[in-house]
This record gives structure tokens, sequence and C-alpha cells, in this order.
């Protein structure tokens, strides 16, 4: 029951080998869970890569974890050994601080991820603070409900917290593992939605995702055809972008908003912030509360991830496949 077996990586870039710890003693406000289900999220990529800088090896990846609680601690209330669970970029959080306080924990300064200094979810096992593992409602299946954990909340708290409603006109830029799921929820606010894809063959599918309408993003002209257009863009793409352009493409008073971690700086002129009363912001994923709310709200509009299933054992194959842009649209690693 203390021993954990998973898959790490050794050093930045390198494939992942088998690797077993001593999680020792369940500590009192500890859930553990046998996962059956982990999704592979992009930012488990730039962990493995290292591409922020702040990996340290071994770990094993893994945030989109789906599984059953088989012990709790102690001192554990809100959570029942056989309750089938979830639990995303967060693990921990200080409990105590301001933003704790206020149910926002996913701002905690001491915020703990379930993968960056501890080990996630490419295993059979995951120790979490009981608060983090987040009830999953029946009629979600686990496969298609492990990427709503990190992919879901992260596209589900920025529309929600900047207001969007039917009258917005939204582009979600990029349709990965997170974008597919954006999709979704923005139709599920009301919203008038264009997908915005390098990936041409993605169109048919983004429609039937919520989408009104596809900008190839291959073609620069395409860009600019739509400037002046959205209250609000919402950018899930891990590599440097043309900032500039989505900016343009804003309509007064509209907000590009940044999802996606690109290691490259930004580059935009202040001026064309200013003129139309423009924004840029960040969102990281969501609190226990949002994660909850989330959910609900999926179980309810029949919003889920599309998923490729892979063995554990071949989460090597799955990670690769991410790399290429080859999923269609989230890998699932499945015990
Ligand atoms: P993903 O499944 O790999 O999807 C990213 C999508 O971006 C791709 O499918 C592709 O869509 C597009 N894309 C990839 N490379 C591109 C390039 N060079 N130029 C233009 N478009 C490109 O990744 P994901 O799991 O959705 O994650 C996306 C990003 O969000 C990652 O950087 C991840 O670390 C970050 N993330 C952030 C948070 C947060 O808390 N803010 C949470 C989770 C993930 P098309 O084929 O449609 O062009
Ligand atoms: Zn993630």
């Amino acid at each position: 029951m203390n021993e954990i077996n998973g898959l790490a990586v050794y050093a930045a870039g390198a494939h992942l080998l088998p690797y077993k710890f001593d999680a020792g003693e369940l500590k009192p406000n500890e859930v553990a869970i046998r996962i059956s289900h982990c999704g592979v999220c992009h930012s488990d990529v730039h962990l493995i890569d290292n591409d922020w800088g702040f990996s340290k090896y071994p770990f094993i990846p893994g945030h989109e974890i789906v599984g059953r609680v088989i012990a709790a601690g102690a001192d554990v209330r809100d959570r029942v050994v056989g309750e089938r669970v979830g639990v995303g970029w967060q693990a921990d959080s200080c409990g105590i601080c301001e933003w704790c306080r206020q149910g926002d924990e996913h701002l905690c300064l001491k915020s703990q991820p379930t993968c960056v200094g501890r080990n996630g979810g490419y295993a059979d096992m995951v120790r979490v603070n009981s608060r983090f593992a987040i009830p999953v409602p029946e009629v979600l299946e686990s496969e298609n409900v492990a990427p709503l954990l990190c992919g879901g909340i992260t596209v589900y708290s920025p529309l929600r917290n900047h207001g969007v409603r039917p009258s917005s006109r939204v582009g979600v830029i990029g349709i990965g593992g997170l974008g597919h799921i954006g999709l979704q929820f923005a139709r599920a606010f009301g919203a008038e939605v264009t997908a915005f894809s390098t990936s041409k063959d993605k169109e048919a599918e983004a429609k039937t995702l919520g989408a009104h309408h596809f900008v190839n993003t291959r073609d620069t002209a395409a860009l600019k055809k739509v400037s002046g257009s959205f209250d609000f863009l919402l950018c899930t793409v891990s590599a440097d972008q043309d900032w500039q352009g989505y900016v343009n493409a804003l309509r007064p008073k509209g907000t590009l908003c940044v999802v996606g971690a690109s290691p490259s700086a930004m580059q935009i002129l202040p001026f064309s912030l200013i003129s139309g009363q423009k924004a840029v912001a960040g969102s990281p994923t969501g609190s226990p509360r949002d994660l909850h709310e989330m959910l609900d709200v999926a179980a309810r509009h029949g919003i889920k991830a599309i998923t490729e299933r892979f063995a554990m054992s071949a989460a090597n194959e799955a990670v690769a496949k991410v790399k290429k842009n080859q999923v269609r649209y989230r890998a699932v690693l499945t015990n």
C-alpha cells in the first residue's frame, strides 16, 4: 500500500522508465487513490523537457487523474473509501492564507502541484490532500472526464471569470487537448464561437464541438480578415504566436487571455491595447470549488474530452504523439 509504481523521467527530454518509491505513512489529511486513468497534458511534456526550467528529476508526470479512494487519513471527513475522484494540477495548498480562506486555493503561494516536486499520475497510485480529490459525477465516464481535471478547468475558469455570455464573440486558439474542450464550454456559455487552428483537417470536428466558424491560422491573410471581431480570445497554444495579430483581432474592450504556456516572451505594442481599451490576461487552472462547478456543468451539458486511449505502459508513445500534434484530442493512459 505504501509502495507506488509508476513511470518517471530521469533527465530533461528523456524517455519514461519504471520507477517505484515508498510513499511512507498516509498523512491525516490525505487520501490514497488507485488510479484508473490519467490524461497526458502538454504541461507534462513541458515538464518532461524542462521547458519552464524548474523540473526536478526523477519525477512521475501526470495531473489529470481519475481513480478510486482506497484509504483515507485519520482527519479526512470529506471523502470516503471506494469513492471515484479526480485530481488535477493541484495536490495541496497551505489552507490558511488569504487566497485559501476565500476559496481560491489555486492562487495560494504555497500551492503544491501534483507532479512538480512530487510524483503524479503516470502510476498505479497517488496521494493528495483530500480537498483536492474532487468527486466525479456518476454520468461522466472516467476516460472522458480525466482530461477535464486540468484541460477542462483551464478553459472553463477564464470563460466564467471574464463573463462570457450569449452576446460574446469568442475565439479559441489551438484546437488540441484544451482547445477542443474550450469550444464546448464556450458554446455552453452561449457565445458565438470561432476555432483558430493550424490544422485544416480539424475544421469539421471543431464545428461539431461547438464552433460556428473556423480560421486557418496557417493563412496569414485569414487572421487579418477577422481584425476587430472578438470580445474574448482564449489562446491554448503551447508555442509562440502572432500576439499582435490576435490583439488586432479584438473588438474594443476585448481581452486576449493566455492559458497556453509558451516559454517565450509576448511581443505586443502598448498603443494597440490603449486605443481600444483592450486587455491581455493569463489564467491558471482553478480551485476545488471551480472544479466541482466545472464537472457539474460538464455533466449537465454533455461536455467531455475526445480521447485516444493508451495503456499506462505505452506512455512514451502517447507523449511522442502529443509532441507531434497527432493526438485527437487528448491521450489518456489507463491502468
Ligand atoms: P496540445 O494538446 O498539444 O494542444 C495544443 C494545440 O496548439 C495543438 O493541438 C495545436 O492546435 C496548437 N499548436 C501546437 N503547436 C503550435 C504551433 N507551433 N503554432 C500554432 N499552433 C500550435 O496541448 P494542451 O494540453 O492543450 O496544452 C496547451 C498549452 O496549455 C500547453 O502550453 C500547456 O502547458 C498549457 N496549459 C496551461 C494550463 C494553465 O493552467 N494555464 C493548464 C493546462 C495546460 P491546432 O492543430 O488546432 O493548431
Ligand atoms: Zn495540465
